[in-house]
């Protein structure tokens, strides 16, 4: 079980790391459940790609993110029947990476789907490519760039967009009357953030971000890829990347190279060893002081 466990996050890892562009044939995944949260709302635990959420309103549902692959969608969806006959009013996208969109192809055609519109233009970047022709159809249907808010059954869900951090078209779902925010990819614990610098991603608007995120009236925080986060672990957050801000620009103004740098933070690789799949928040950060965007 553990190991399953265990690839399953780690194909939802490369998935978020490599776009949308993403096949799974080998890694069962976790089972999937719906776990509680509070007045009809639930995290989505388990199956392919990253945690999702749901919205379970008297006469409606909203989901928040649509797994990975069609069969896990379709799994999360089934799971939703068992709980309400009421009908799927909207799909909330939190933004374009292939774990939190690509099993949209297990919906109805026509679903009404609700994302930032630089998430829209990455999908429809990415849905070019043959592999995942059978998402063209799953294109956001209404766009947001502020913030925005709608009502399910008397629920109200704030729609915020505050700016790049993970990618450009971030988007966080908050309800006040509930206190929960679904914050996708913008926060996890247990490793570094991760910052699509092609999509737009930028780690000092990721602070930025997390300081409006702290800033709102909620006490649990639902990641793609963690369990409930609490206000505690978005500021240990927010401070652990502010500190390697700091650190990095102050290195840099001492005239240190980029690989003192890195060992400077222990990020030396072993000769011979494989180079790391993907860059370092240090390297991220680097780039971003030393280069203009
Ligand atoms: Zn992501």
């Amino acid at each position: 079980m553990r190991n399953r466990i265990t690839l399953s996050a780690a194909l939802a890892v490369i998935a978020c790391l490599g776009g949308l562009a993403v096949t799974e044939n080998q890694a069962q995944p976790a089972p999937l459940s719906l776990e509680p949260l509070k007045g009809g709302v639930y995290w989505v635990k388990g199956g392919s790609g990253a945690n999702a959420g749901v919205i379970i309103g008297r006469k409606e549902v909203i989901v928040i993110d649509a797994k990975m692959t069609e069969d896990s969608a379709r799994a999360m969806l089934a799971e939703i029947q068992k709980l309400t006959p009421n009908p799927l009013k909207y799909v909330l996208l939190t933004h374009s990476d292939g774990d939190h969109v690509n099993g949209l192809s297990a919906f109805p055609k026509g679903t009404a789907i609700i994302a930032h519109a630089n998430t829209r233009k990455d999908m429809e970047e990415a849905f070019k490519d043959p592999k995942l022709g059978a998402l063209q159809p799953y294109l956001p249907t209404e766009t947001v760039t502020g913030e925005r808010w709608l009502k399910i059954d008397g629920v109200r869900v704030d729609l915020l967009c505050f700016g790049p951090a993970h990618t450009s078209g971030d988007l966080v779902v908050y309800l006040p009357g509930q206190k929960i925010a679904f914050v996708g990819d913008l926060a996890f614990t247990g490793r570094d953030p991760l910052i699509h610098r092609r999509k737009g991603g930028t780690s000092f608007g990721l602070v930025q971000y997390l300081k409006k995120i702290l800033a709102l009236d909620a006490d649990t925080f639902i990641s793609g890829h963690s369990d409930p986060l609490t206000k505690g672990d978005i500021q240990g957050l927010l401070t652990s990347i502010e500190e390697r801000q700091a650190k990095v620009k102050a290195l840099i103004q001492q005239g240190k190279s980029l690989d003192e740098i890195k060992a400077a933070f222990g990020l030396t690789e072993a000769p011979g060893q494989p180079a790391r799949r993907w860059p370092s928040l240090i390297e991220v950060i680097h780039q971003e002081l030393t280069q203009n965007r």
